[in-house]
């Protein structure tokens, strides 16, 4: 490809709304142009990275035994209404009407689409396992997006459906994804980890996010620093064995009585705690949540948080939100901030760090006042105990003990199994081999595309721009033609292009008329991997540079040479 037929529109500023450097870069390298909010163009130069990714993907879905199809993006809202998902999706799913007044949405995701079409075709387990993925624009009205092609409204997609007669057979279907998708994020030439995420109804660790190791990573990890634990925050469990602090034997008998305390306006953890200066660990959080049913109140310890997902989880509901202060006032009798176990008339769970709590400080359900001296099993009684908080750094791994640390990743991949929830909702059975009717066991497979180009960007640049791993970089070898006046300079320039295109290598030619220096300066922003820079200085003794753009190792390699130097690259490929 030569540069001055490439639209190609580079750019020296950086864009005011971009904050992450993969989407600076992006920009600038002339990847990406912004339509708008969340919605991007993809430029030849940007294209050409995404479809390498793409072929990436393919290659190894395939090699695992999945077959590739292309579902519509337009989705009738019958199919959605069946699995219950039009009410719950919320305000992420794009919906509209045809002209006849029916209703639809953009896909965000396709497993009603694609239960739909195995229900209707499937029969017999001789047609089953099946494995189907496709690669496709996705909609989610993102509430905000940004950070470029990381979390856009309109994406591309590659997701993943397995279809299996039973359990076993779809926890295999699992793994295969799961070691593909290994396969897939090494040959990107990425720094990942596989962790465990939340699976919901399911259980056990039959979800897992590939997140690309970032700091400006949305989402935070928690990995332990002896064993190979490693799950989302979401997910991250917390072990009672393991917990940090031992309470010791109650001190002699009850204590003193519970008593009332004056904390005028006096209401979040931090007020309440200085206010009657006691630890916040002294302190238990009364939250009040609604859940679809019947509302449940969770008591934390004042330095903990609640996490929504492991109540939802330990509930069976589909979902879990704060009361909101109508409601609390009604069950509580006092606005949100001074809500307490004591004569609450709703069911109590707690988490398990409340166990070994003792004279401790609470609401008391009374505007303007909290108790002090209360104890469990004295003035109140939970009907349970759980693991229902987001673990926190000093914490220790569930699995070994050890310490944990929270770092930062991108989720570019996620396997799911989904088990029966959409062939149940959908009826999509198959006929087992006594032609009994059985529910298809069903896995998903997603991974962000262009979300995968801006993680590697991240991972892979340095202050003049990209630095390409050689896998998904645009071109192999740009070649600088540097006075392209020079017929000299032109014409050896010329010669090893064809050379490099003869051997099938990917090359950008610089052929345009503009100085060396803006030639360099694009060439380290584009981040191709080898630069030849043909210049009269070098080809005065025959000789042309040679120049890596990840360890800026360079070689005057004669002119003879250049072709074979090159190939040598592409035995033992530089990373
Ligand atoms: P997130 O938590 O980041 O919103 P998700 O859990 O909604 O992701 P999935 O539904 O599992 O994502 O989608 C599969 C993959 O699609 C994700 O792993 C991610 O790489 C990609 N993806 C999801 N949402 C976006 C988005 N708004 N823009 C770009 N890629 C996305
Ligand atoms: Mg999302």
């Amino acid at each position: 490809m030569r540069y001055s037929q490439l639209f190609l529109p580079t750019q020296r500023e950086t864009p005011a709304d971009a904050e992450v450097v993969s989407h600076q870069l992006m920009i600038r390298a002339g990847m990406i142009r912004k339509l708008t909010s969340g919605i991007y163009t993809y430029l030849p130069l940007g294209l050409r990275v995404i479809q390498k990714i793409e072929t990436i993907i393919r290659e190894e879905m395939n090699r695992a035994g999945a077959q590739e199809v292309l579902m519509p993006s337009v989705q009738p809202a019958e199919l959605w209404q069946e699995t219950g998902r039009w009410n719950v999706y919320g305000k992420e799913l794009l919906r509209f009407k045809d002209r006849h007044g029916r209703d639809y949405c953009l896909g965000p995701t396709h497993e009603e689409v694609i239960t739909d079409l195995v229900r209707k075709e499937v029969r017999s387990y001789r047609d089953l396992p099946l494995n189907l993925y496709q690669i496709q624009n996705k909609f989610r009205d993102e509430i905000r997006p940004r950070f470029g092609l990381m979390r856009g409204r309109e994406f591309i997609m590659k997701d993943a459906y397995s279809f299996d007669i039973d359990e076993e057979h779809a926890e295999k279907s699992y793994w295969k994804m799961y070691d593909a998708y290994v396969r897939i994020f090494e040959r990107c030439g990425l720094k990942f980890k596989a962790v465990e995420a939340d699976s919901g109804a399911i259980g056990g660790t039959f979800s897992h996010e590939f997140m690309v190791l970032a700091d400006t990573g949305e989402d935070a990890i928690v990995t332990c620093t002896s064993c190979d634990y490693a799950a989302n925050l979401e997910k991250a469990e917390i072990n009672p064995d393991y917990a940090r602090d031992r309470y010791g034997k109650p001190l002699g008998s009850k204590g003193l009585p519970a008593e009332k305390r004056g904390t005028p306006n006096i209401k979040t953890v931090e007020e309440v705690t200085r206010f009657l200066r006691v630890r916040p660990d002294r302190l238990v959080k009364t939250l009040i949540f609604e859940t679809g049913k019947e509302p449940v109140a969770v008591l934390v310890r004042g330095d903990h948080e609640v996490n929504p997902i492991k109540l939802k989880n330990l509930l069976g509901v589909e979902t879990v939100a704060l009361a909101d202060e109508t409601l609390v006032r009604e069950l509580t009798g006092a606005p949100p901030g001074f809500t307490g176990p004591l004569g609450l008339k709703i069911r109590i769970l707690a988490d398990n760090d409340i166990r070994p709590m003792e004279d401790m400080v609470v609401g008391a359900n009374e505007e303007d006042a909290h108790l002090v001296h209360v104890y469990r099993g004295r003035d109140f009684d939970v009907s349970g105990f759980a693991d229902l908080r987001f673990i926190t750094p000093s914490d220790r791994c569930p699995r070994c003990g050890k310490d944990i640390l929270f770092i930062r990743g991108i989720e570019v991949g996620h396997v799911f199994k989904l088990g029966e929830k959409y062939s149940q909702a959908m009826s999509a059975t198959y006929l087992d081999d006594q032609g009994k009717e059985r529910l298809i066991v069903m896995g998903c497979y997603g991974i962000g595309v262009g979300r995968t180009a801006a993680a590697a960007i991240e991972q892979n640049h340095d202050q003049d721009g990209i630095i390409f791993p050689w896998s998904i970089a645009p071109f192999q070898v740009t070649v600088l033609m540097l006075q392209p006046e020079d017929s000299e300079v032109a014409s050896q320039a010329e010669k090893i292009y064809n050379g490099l295109k003869e051997a099938n290598i990917e090359t950008l030619l610089d052929d345009r008329d503009e100085r060396p220096g803006v030639k360099f300066k694009d060439a380290d922003l584009i981040g191709i991997p080898v630069r030849i820079t043909v210049g009269e200085r070098g080809l005065k003794s025959g000789q042309v540079e040679i120049r890596l753009r990840r360890t800026g190792e360079t070689d005057e390699v004669r002119l003879e040479n250049v072709i074979e130097k090159v190939r040598g690259f592409f035995r033992e490929p530089v990373s």
